[in-house]
């Protein structure tokens, strides 16, 4: 009889995803998980020790020193929630959130879960946060304490625009938090140039790992005042952090050690790549076939190209009649896999231009779409 181990090659993907996490690994990703790794000891601190340290040096290149980060297990909503419990103070806190998707509005039902003042300016989900709006409402509440936005929404795709944003809570003096869960990794920016304080992403987006834990890469001095605020346990991203400055990088609880391991190798494929900029580029090529492509096959992108970020695109239903649940599968069958849509104000799907995704795999997907829609056009 063969035994389990035998049976258990590492098969290559039926698909590839398309969707904005998980997301296409490389197979070297993939491979990484073939062990089963110990979670206690000194060479796995080692390596978790230095994930971190190579998190910052992504974040805060030019000031490494001043930030640090943790890692957190679960999905990255688990981050977002732990960053939001933990940062806000029990008593005498007030966080403004501006929202223009599903991934700011999440923001705000954690902050209401967990009976924290919230203030929400909102804006149309296919328009940018407008900086000079939020900073009114900014001006209008004295009480407010910490904001919060989403870099890369990932609802349309939209890219926020930080640095306009960035001045404004500057201004202010106000604790500066940023869901950069889909942009970390893909997208250029600077912590200590826009002053964020805390900058939350998760394994299975840009760095391309697999999914499992998220991560925090925050100010120094700001997540060490930051003791006994949690309003969780295991949420608690203070305790967290504390334990890994003070323990050679030791989890609380068990840790997701595979996807460790497999992010560990993502991080080296992104220096290989050449960096966040040139992972960038490749993402913003892929991105530009696949519109140019889809326009061509009669799908318009849902956002003008100034706003549209390398990431992921939302695209227009061609047709009343058009069913997204046919185009699905048709696609799957093909070889790809992509994402509905999560607009509230008219039928949208998603494609995702990130992962080990290249500008010929575009063209591919763009040439069966086109066959797909030639002949649904005949019948
Ligand atoms: C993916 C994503 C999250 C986290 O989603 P999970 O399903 O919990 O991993 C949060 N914010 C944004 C903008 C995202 O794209």
């Amino acid at each position: 009889m063969k035994s389990l181990q035998e049976n258990a090659a590492v098969t290559e993907n039926p698909y590839l995803l398309l969707t904005p996490g998980p997301l296409t690994t490389t197979r070297s990703v993939k491979e990484a998980m073939m062990k089963d790794w110990c979670t206690w000891d000194e060479e796995y601190n080692r390596l978790v020790a230095s994930i971190r340290k190579r998190l910052v040096q992504l974040a805060a290149p030019t000031a490494a020193d001043a930030y640090t980060a943790v890692l957190m297990q679960g999905s990255g909503t688990f981050s977002v929630e732990a960053t939001i419990g933990t940062v806000l103070p029990k008593q005498g806190g007030k966080l403004v959130i501006a929202v223009n998707g599903a991934y700011g509005e999440r923001i705000v039902q954690i902050a209401k879960v967990l009976g924290i003042p919230v203030a929400v300016v909102r804006f149309d989900e296919r328009s940018p946060i407008d900086p000079e709006l939020f900073e009114q409402a900014l001006m209008s509440d004295p009480l407010i304490t910490h904001a919060a936005i989403v870099h890369c929404e990932t609802t349309t795709g939209i890219l926020n625009p930080l640095p306009e944003i960035a001045e404004v809570i500057k201004r202010r003096n106000v604790t500066f938090i940023v869901d950069a869960m889909s942009s970390f990794g893909g997208v250029e920016l600077n912590m200590h140039e826009l002053g964020i304080d805390y900058l939350i992403s998760s394994s299975n987006k840009c760095i391309q790992g697999v999914p499992g834990f998220g991560f925090v890469v925050a100010r120094r001095e700001a997540i060490a005042a930051c003791k006994g605020h949690a309003r969780s346990l295991s949420l608690d991203l203070y305790d967290q952090w504390d334990m890994m400055e003070r323990s050679n990088s030791k989890w609380r609880y068990t840790s997701p050690t595979h996807v460790v391991r497999a992010f560990d190798q993502a991080l080296k494929e992104l220096e290989l790549e050449g960096g966040i900029a040139a992972r960038q580029e490749r993402y913003s090529s892929n991105q530009r076939v696949l519109t140019q492509g889809m326009e061509e096959a009669g799908f318009p992108a849902l956002l003008p190209l100034e706003w549209q970020s390398p990431i992921i695109t939302a695209f227009r239903y061609p047709s009343a009649e058009f069913s997204f649940e046919t185009f699905y599968a048709s696609l799957k069958k093909e070889g790809f896999v992509l994402y509905p849509g999560k607009l509230t104000s008219e039928p949208t799907f998603r494609i995702g231009s990130i992962g080990d995704v290249q500008p010929s795999d575009m063209a591919r997907l763009v040439a069966v779409i086109k066959n797909i829609q030639s002949s649904v056009h005949k019948e």
